[in-house]
């Protein structure tokens, strides 16, 4: 029997940013929704890992759209601080998604930790899962990770979130510094994406 392609999906996401990065790599017949063009205001987060909390955007978008939806959490690990801001990371930013405050507030935080950090190699890591769900049916979910370090200052304006302050491993340029298509093709969600395409 021929497996049932998804035509239609939606994107489970009200940032901007991991909006344009995962249409980017969906394939083109799929025909794109996103969460503005029904009105849709994001749910309460409140699971403990990224992957319950994909689970919840995508059931929820799904729900509201009668639509088959594909939904991201993600976020920033740093190790010496007990990996925060992690499921957090978009909260450290506020309620009025102010970056360069997160970015102040991790420097911070590093600094309460350790006050020679900057000369240090301080690891992390962006993580991301992914997940479908179909109205009340769970189709997918997968989480993925790219190894990197903290810059000891931000560099470079292209990305969002966290992205100026992120060396990925085996490279000396920030996300905020590559091209969106260098980024794309490293990176946490690139790497979740190529697991979770087989279930569209
Ligand atoms: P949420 O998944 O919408 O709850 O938010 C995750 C937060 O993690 C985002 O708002 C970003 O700040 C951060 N984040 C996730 N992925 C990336 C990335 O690729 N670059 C920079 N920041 C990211």
């Amino acid at each position: 029997m021929l497996k049932k392609k998804i035509k239609k999906l939606l994107i489970g996401t009200n940032n901007l940013g991991k909006l344009r990065e995962i249409q980017d790599l969906l394939p083109k017949y799929i025909k794109i929704y996103s969460t503005s063009d029904f009105n849709l205001n994001s749910p309460k987060e409140d699971g403990l890992t990224f992957e319950e909390n994909s689970l919840i955007k995508s059931k929820y978008f799904s729900k509201k759209s009668n639509l088959p939806c594909l939904a991201d959490d993600s976020g920033i690990e740093i190790d010496i601080l007990d990996k925060k801001p992690g499921i957090y990371s978009a909260r450290w930013a506020g309620t009025k998604k102010n970056f360069k405050n997160a970015i102040k507030k991790v420097f911070k935080e590093l600094s309460k930790k350790d006050k020679n950090w900057k000369k240090k190699k301080i690891k992390a890591r962006f993580v991301c899962s992914l997940s479908i769900y179909n109205v009340n049916q769970k189709i997918a979910s997968v989480t993925a990770k790219v190894e990197g370090f903290i810059s000891n200052k931000p560099k470079g304006f292209n990305g969002f979130g966290y992205d100026p302050i992120f060396i990925p491993i085996n490279k000396k340029k920030t996300f905020g510094e590559m091209r969106p298509f260098q980024k794309y093709r490293i990176d946490h969600r690139f790497k979740a994406y190529q697991k979770i395409k087989k279930f569209l």
